[in-house]
């Protein structure tokens, strides 16, 4: 699947930091032989995926539509379609399909948010869906 992660609050904090347990959702990710592209409503963040380490497992960054979601996205090369997308905002998610994540402001070591995406897609992957209330049926 092409798996899309929008950045601010959903992998990154509002200073930037990295939240917790992205780089092993990444690599797990990869491994498992899906790709992975960064987008975000705030332009195209190379530089900040650089600065932690993670480029290695991006195939591609865009920018993401903050409105009209299915027709903006729909311009996309039909091979960089996303297949899933995983955001703090459910409209997105609830458009296109994908996993809702809280939203992550604030450091926070605690968090455990990128294991939830990690069984959910796991999930998804052998049974076709998941009943988890995070997850929004798929489209693409
Ligand atoms: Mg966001």
């Amino acid at each position: 699947m092409n798996i899309f992660f929008d950045t601010d609050y959903t992998i990154l904090g509002v200073d930037g930091s990295l939240r917790p347990h992205v780089g092993e959702l990444f690599q797990y990710l990869t491994h498992r032989g899906h790709s992975i592209y960064i987008w975000s409503g705030n332009g195209i963040r190379t530089k900040d995926i650089e600065k932690h380490r993670l480029s290695n497992f991006v195939k591609g960054y865009f920018e993401k539509p903050v409105h009209d979601y299915w027709a903006n996205t729909s311009r996309l090369p039909t091979e960089d379609h996303p297949n899933m997308v995983i955001d703090d905002n459910l409209e997105i998610v609830a458009t296109l399909g994908g996993i809702w994540v809280n939203q992550y402001y604030f450091p926070n070591k605690a968090d455990i948010e990128m294991k939830a995406v990690k069984e959910i897609i796991t999930e998804i992957e052998l049974s076709g869906t998941s009943e988890d209330p995070r997850f929004r049926k798929l489209k693409f």
